[in-house]
């Protein structure tokens, strides 16, 4: 039987990747989803691809007017929101030493900012018994070279996830963590700047996984329906981590 029928699902960062295998997912499983992303390009490919019950919406999450028109055309269309994925991220890497005010605004602008701000507008919406989803990392609990900002970043969401459970589960809304390990998206062009680089970053991170491999954006999925749907009913604030055993061994 279908997990999510009847179900309005909005995932940021659905163009690309880890949300966009989540909104095809979705939809198979009956929800109707909202993407977004700031490129309409990819938006557009990304609607055509899962084919139907499906809309795009272009937006910056760092951009409260984006996030604003967003919710507005839900609330119009659908009335509520019963499955958010606060999905949208980047990684630049950077050392310490090499720090910029660039480089820790954009991140903590968009990992940070951007998703705190996805959940507080679209708080409104959110129907009681909604299943919030906040895409985290095992980078969160790790130390990595290069990844001061981005790590941190992403153990500042894993943060908000217990206040929100706090602040939200009289309504029965369940807020989660779903941290993935290394999966092979686009995000991982984003650590290198030649071919070969990424292909090395792809490697070397594949050669960290106990499982020896990247994981596939499905495998992210399948565990973010977990959390969508009543599947997970008892569970709230924990933190779901995908990633080929790379935590705990
Ligand atoms: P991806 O393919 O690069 O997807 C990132 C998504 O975020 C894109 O859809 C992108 O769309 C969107 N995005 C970026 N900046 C945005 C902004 N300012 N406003 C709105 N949307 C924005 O990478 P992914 O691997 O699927 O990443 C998804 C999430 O998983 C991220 O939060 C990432 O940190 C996390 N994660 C990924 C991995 C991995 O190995 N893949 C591991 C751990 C955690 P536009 O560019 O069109 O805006």
């Amino acid at each position: 039987m279908s997990k999510l029928a009847g179900k309005v699902a909005v995932i940021t960062g659905g163009n690309s990747g880890l949300g966009l295998a989540t909104a095809k997912r979705f939809v198979e499983e009956g929800a109707f989803v909202y993407i977004t992303g700031r490129r309409q390009e990819e938006l557009d490919k990304a609607v055509a691809l899962i084919g139907a019950n499906a809309a795009a919406v272009q937006g910056d999450v760092q951009s409260i007017e984006d996030l604003d028109r967003l919710f507005a055309r839900i609330r119009q269309e659908q009335g509520g929101i019963d499955v958010l994925v606060a999905n949208s991220g980047i990684v630049a890497p950077q050392t310490l030493l090499e720090a910029t005010e660039d480089n820790f605004d954009k991140t903590f602008g968009v990992n940070v900012r951007g998703l705190y701000f996805t959940v507080n507008r679209a708080l409104p919406l959110l129907s009681d018994g909604a299943s919030v989803i906040v895409v985290s990392s095992i980078a969160a609990n790790k130390g990595a070279a290069g990844y001061g900002t981005y790590s941190a970043s992403k153990a500042a969401v894993r943060s908000f996830v217990r206040t929100w459970t706090a602040e939200l589960i009289e309504r029965g809304i369940r807020v989660n963590t779903l941290s993935p390990g290394p999966f092979d998206t686009p995000i991982m062009d984003l650590q290198a700047s030649t071919p070969e680089g990424r292909e090395a970053v792809r490697a070397n991170w594949a050669a960290s996984i106990p499982m020896k491999r990247l994981g596939r954006p499905d495998e992210l999925a399948a565990a973010a329906l977990f959390l969508a749907s009543d599947e997970s009913s008892f569970i709230a604030g924990i933190d779901l981590i995908v990633d080929g055993g790379m935590t705990a061994l």
